[in-house]
């Protein structure tokens, strides 16, 4: 990793050369050098995850293969969706900022949406994802999307937020014929393996407590109410601090402090 201060020095530039798998990458980032929230740091983490999407796209293609996901085919927005804690709260504020009678439209879809999940006794296990089994994300997730309930944010089978969409959105690439992910099981349904998953990277900012070994996410169904009930009380921190701190979690290594001060 090296980095530099550009001549205005509002923001610090890092380049960092990083091997996956069989394919070298050399990313240009920046980040504020100033105290900043981990929200801020989501576009950049965006970026990162398309970058990471495009590594396994050009892998899935050097193997001969194609990936079947298309515009207007929306059969993995019924699934059960984790996203990072700030990711939730990105969610809810983009909710809030829509204009009216978008805004509205957009919180009654959550709404039924809570409503059906109810009413199927899904909202209830949902809520209590601490005590699932290690399969739970499987079997709670099978059941979920057997109700067919659309992502609020899904339009004439497309995203209507597509720019900010999840991480785990942008990750999810399938291989197999597109019409399997209507009725998907293990067998019927590949995925493209993404080199480095960056929504879990990002979820890792959120500490456990000592002896809990799974990472939290909150469903995307259920993020504008999780974001209200969990306020982000976390300090600001340095940008490059942070920026370091997104990469361990991405490659699980400690990142030695660069020239100039990304640490
Ligand atoms: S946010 Fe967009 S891509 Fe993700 S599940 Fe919803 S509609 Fe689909």
């Amino acid at each position: 990793m090296r980095s530099g201060t550009p001549p205005s020095a509002e923001k610090i530039f890092a380049e960092i050369d990083m091997s996956v798998g069989d394919r070298k990458l050399h990313l240009k980032l920046s980040v504020d050098p100033g105290p900043m929230r981990l929200v801020e740091l989501l576009p950049l983490a965006q970026n990162l995850a398309n970058t990471m999407v495009q590594a396994a796209v050009e892998d899935v293609v050097e193997k001969g293969e194609a990936i079947s996901c298309k515009k207007g085919c929306g059969a993995c927005c019924r699934q059960l969706v984790p996203i990072s804690q700030v990711e939730a709260r990105r969610i809810r504020d983009l909710v809030e900022e829509m204009p009216e009678p978008r805004r509205s439209q957009i919180r009654a879809r959550f709404a039924e949406a809570r409503r059906r999940l109810e009413e199927a006794g899904i909202l209830e296990k949902l809520l209590d994802r601490e005590h699932w089994a290690p399969d739970g994300i499987e079997t709670i997730g099978l059941e979920y999307f057997r109700q067919g309930i659309p992502c609020p944010f899904l339009e004439d089978e497309s995203c209507s937020i597509h720019p900010d969409r999840p991480i785990t959105c942008r990750e999810y690439l399938v291989t197999s014929p597109a019409e399997n992910c209507a009725r998907p099981t293990r067998e019927s349904v590949n995925t493209a393996r993404i080199p480095l998953k960056v929504w879990t990277a990002v979820a890792r900012f959120d500490k456990l407590p000592p002896g809990e070994r799974f990472i939290r996410w909150v469903p995307l169904i259920l993020a504008p109410e999780w974001a209200d009930a969990n306020p982000d009380e976390t300090p600001p921190r340095p940008g490059p601090e942070l920026l370091k701190e997104l990469f361990e979690h991405l490659t699980g290594k400690d990142i030695p402090a660069p020239p100039l001060g990304l640490a």
